[in-house]
């Protein structure tokens, strides 16, 4: 029989992407189930980006294009962190890869020796973890407290360094608890990094342009410039501009490091496709009016989540600051019974509870490295949110 490599003994697919075979599988067999699971915005990605993309098709843009990205998008991708940012990166501080997932991949693959550590805050990115691993390198898990907001203190941070540390990673505004890090919430991390000159900083900016109330979102190569020759700073356009499928993704960091992803790119892909390189130039260098739009209707949805989910008994949702997740606790949930005689152990019993009763897809917090908590993605219509919140509220009112 087939005997899978050890690098990815402990590693089964995607809990996330399981769930919503699960789920979906339920709806071809008529039920009528409503997936909160999936991290992707539902709108379509933009007219002018689609146009960009064809347009390209049609210049015969249509062979391998430069290994690690075309000059035009690695020009955009300047720019952008130049504006946007205000980060400067020239055109050989930037990579450009087959999704942030594959950035993320290129990254760890070129860096992580076997027993090489990388200091991941919990909850975190299901990715984050298990990159690590195939890497063959150890994910050094901190969890942090619902009180702390979620957020790394920097006294942790500390205790966490050892000579074998390689990587901080760091996810803002996160998925999956969308709390971001402002200036001031940065700032004592960073100071602990200045000390620790062997640790590099890898942060995922990916949900940048999902904040609210007016959350001023900074990235710390900007706001710490000593750090910035060990800072990689990744991000990508499938949330901000609904681009999921088009697998592009980016980041700026030091010569040495985006040198060395290209090696690993050059036998894994020999460059990102260039149809969607086409289209992410348009979206970068494009009309931007549309973000706060779209950030205006996530923000009413994520009110709603927040304000029904905190009005269940023995749930409990903080209010997150940007992203399109909740990361709401269930503490108050555990130990209960189904109507079915089931005792509700574990934060995963809920969520197959929420399935099964509720016909509702939400992601355990183990999923995440931290329970008992559920996760809910809110990039949905309101109507499908409403009734889906109905049912959780519905099925939980079942539980004695
Ligand atoms: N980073 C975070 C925090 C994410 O949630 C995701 C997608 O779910 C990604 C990166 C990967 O994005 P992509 O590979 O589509 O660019």
């Amino acid at each position: 029989g087939f005997r899978p490599a050890s690098r990815i003994a402990a590693i089964g697919v995607s809990k996330i992407l399981q769930i919503g075979a699960r789920a979906n599988q339920m709806k071809r067999e008529g039920h009528p189930v409503i997936i909160l699971g999936a991290g992707e915005p539902d709108f379509d990605t933009p007219d002018n980006i689609k146009e960009a993309a064809k347009a390209a098709i049609d210049r015969g843009e249509t062979k391998y294009t430069a290994l690690d990205g075309t000059p035009e998008l690695k020009k955009a991708v300047a720019e952008k962190f130049r504006r946007e940012n205000g980060v400067d990166y020239a055109l050989d501080e930037i990579t450009i890869a087959t999704g942030a997932k594959q950035i993320l991949f290129n990254a760890f693959m070129a860096s992580i020796d076997p027993g090489d550590e990388v200091i991941i805050p919990t909850p975190y990115w299901t990715s984050y973890s298990d990159i690590v691993e195939i890497c063959g390198g150890v994910p050094v898990l901190v969890p942090c407290a619902a009180a702390a907001g979620f957020r790394l203190k920097a006294e942790q941070l500390e205790k966490a360094i050892t000579p074998r540390t390689r990587w901080l990673l760091l996810n803002s505004p996160s998925n999956p608890s969308g709390t971001a890090y402002g200036e001031a919430d940065y700032r004592p991390l960073l100071d602990v990094l200045l000390r620790h000159p062997h640790v590099w900083l890898m942060v995922d900016d990916m949900y940048e342009h999902i904040v609210y109330d007016g959350f001023r979102f900074v990235t710390p190569a900007a706001i710490e410039p000593r750090l910035r020759e060990r800072t990689l700073t990744i991000n990508g356009v499938s949330k901000a501009y609904a681009m999921t499928g088009w697998r592009i993704g980016y980041a700026g960091g030091p010569k040495a490091v985006i040198k060395a992803m290209a090696v690993i790119q050059s036998q894994a892909t020999s460059c990102p496709s260039s149809v969607s390189q086409a289209a992410s130039v348009e979206a970068l260098n494009g009309p931007q009016g549309f973000l706060k739009e779209r950030q205006e209707s996530f923000r009413q949805r994520r009110d709603l989540v927040v304000a029904a989910l905190n009005a269940i008994p023995g749930i409990d949702c903080r209010t997150p600051e940007g992203a399109f997740y909740t990361f709401a606790g269930c503490a108050g949930l555990i130990g209960k019974k189904t109507p079915s005689g089931k005792v509700i152990e574990t934060d995963a019993d809920f969520t197959d509870y929420l399935l099964q009763e509720a016909h509702v897809a939400v992601v355990p917090g183990s999923a995440f490295g931290l329970s008992p908590f559920f996760r809910i993605s809110y990039a949905t219509s309101e109507a499908e949110l409403k009734e889906a919140l109905q049912r959780i509220a519905q099925a939980c009112a079942r539980l004695a």
